[in-house]
């Protein structure tokens, strides 16, 4: 059963919520999918069944299809948050990195029939997710970078200054309409360099200079 891990020292215990996920926050991700450049942040949703550990072993169906990775910056809550929290960052409590997986081929097709995406987004095991650090351990939050490698190759790089919405943006965006609970997740965007999950892959997820996670893949 997946619970939130902590890097070092355990933090707060806190609950498996919801992922609140958000669609191209980076120019360069929006332009390589010939998708808009979006003037309010694009929000889906990932269900609970999608976390599984970005820790040793991730397993997924190949029946599925190809498994298209997005990495992400993942926030996680620690107190609820509803449009008049006065400081909805400081409710932020931890820093994690995410794969908000996806089956590309499948939500090509659910958008140009206008569908919405959960078959292409909300699997079981879509969330491949790292331990958090806790917030008061990085020296600025809205100043992070993070790097994504599969099989030694890296593949994606991203920093919050190249975000065209700002961590406090999307949170007062997501909770103009959705109250965030203790435990919740939010997936900020990936940069460009999406692509296809290798099976057998080695894959390793890194924030500013820590010690990389690593997790190796295997489709079923
Ligand atoms: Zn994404």
């Amino acid at each position: 059963m997946y619970q939130h891990h902590w890097v070092g020292t355990e933090q707060e215990k806190l609950p498996v919520g919801k992922i609140v996920c958000v669609g191209r926050n980076y120019v360069e991700h929006a332009q390589e999918l010939n998708n808009p450049i979006p003037c309010e942040p694009l929000i889906f949703m990932k269900p609970s069944t999608c976390y599984q550990h970005f820790e040793g072993r991730i397993e997924l169906d190949r029946s599925l299809g190809e498994h298209h990775y997005e990495a992400e910056l993942a926030l996680l809550v620690g107190e609820q948050i509803d449009k008049h929290h006065l400081q909805p960052l400081s409710a932020i409590k931890g820093i994690g990195l995410a794969l908000d997986l996806t089956l590309r081929d499948e939500q090509t097709k659910l958008k140009n029939q206008g569908h919405p995406w959960e078959r292409a987004k909300a699997y079981d095991g879509s969330c491949p997710i790292t331990p958090f650090t806790a917030v008061s351990a990085v020296a600025e939050l809205e100043n992070l970078e993070f790097q994504f490698w599969q099989n030694d190759q890296l593949v994606q790089y991203g920093q919050t200054n190249l975000m065209i919405f700002s961590f406090e943006k999307l949170v007062k965006s997501i909770t103009q309409f959705c109250t965030l609970l203790p435990g919740d997740v939010i997936l900020t965007g990936t940069p460009k360099g999406v692509g296809k999950l290798e099976d057998n892959a080695y894959l390793s997820l890194q924030l500013n200079d820590a010690p990389k996670f690593d997790a190796h893949l295997t489709l079923r």
